[in-house]
């Protein structure tokens, strides 16, 4: 069983969310499928879909305008938010400290915070990708927490880009989030590959060893790219 998660970024509409969960009831499969979705969208009634918000504010509520509560998230009744994402690290200003800030929010507030960490090509091409993993996991995950997150590694240089890392690069990175989270009493923590995921692909990256799913931003936008992708694993 594995996690296939959607990230519909500034796309979409309530319709659009309407009729995927409608193409996605009938689908056979075991797996979780979340979508992070715009906080417009995000509604009690998603059938089998989980979803989840793409941020939170790293504040509780107050004179921040524009800003999204993991509280305000967790009363539409969805169960995940994104935190950390590249592009909320690029365009919103977010760090490994912020990001650690939003995740004790989240869980505070009983959301499981999806929490993304990768390399830039710069970092990549300094050859700087596992430090950039291992402190981004130590920096963004709360000291005090034991359970109840998911980590997406997503390689900043091949969002969006149509590229993906190789087999052994992602079974390098996987392999290190996954001592790394050992070593912090984080053990079993579900580990996600992002980046360019697509129905051609999905079955070939989740048999990677700790790959325990996908997160997936462009080929989750329509129902005929998302399911091949949420069907290619059992
Ligand atoms: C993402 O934005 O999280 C992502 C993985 O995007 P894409 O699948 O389009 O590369």
């Amino acid at each position: 069983m594995k996690i296939i998660a959607g990230n519909w970024k500034m796309n979409g509409s309530f319709q659009n969310l309407q009729q995927m969960i409608k193409d996605l009831s009938d689908i056979d499969t075991q797996n979780t499928v979340i979508l992070a979705v715009p906080y417009t969208m995000l509604c009690t009634d998603s059938g089998k879909i989980s979803l989840s918000a793409q941020d939170i504010s790293a504040h509780t509520h107050g004179a921040y305008t524009g800003e999204v509560s993991a509280s305000m998230v967790a009363s539409t009744g969805a169960k995940y938010t994104i935190i950390g994402h590249s592009e909320c690290r690029q365009y919103h200003g977010d760090t490994n400290a912020s990001v650690c800030t939003k995740a004790e929010l989240a869980i505070s507030n009983g959301l499981i915070p999806i929490i993304c960490i990768g390399e830039t090509m710069e970092e990549k091409q300094a050859g700087k990708t596992l430090e950039i993993i291992e402190s981004g996991l130590r920096e963004s995950v709360p000291a005090n927490v034991t359970s109840g997150i998911i980590i997406a590694y997503e390689p900043r240089w091949a969002i969006g880009a149509g590229i993906t890392p190789t087999t052994d690069e992602i079974a390098h990175a996987h392999e290190l989030i996954a001592n790394v989270l050992s070593d912090m009493g984080l053990d079993g923590t579900p580990i996600l590959y992002g980046a360019s995921v697509k129905g051609s692909n999905a079955e070939q990256i989740m048999s990677i060893p700790h790959v325990d799913g996908v997160l997936v931003g462009g080929a989750s936008l329509k129902s005929d790219d998302f399911i091949p992708i949420i069907t290619s694993v059992k």
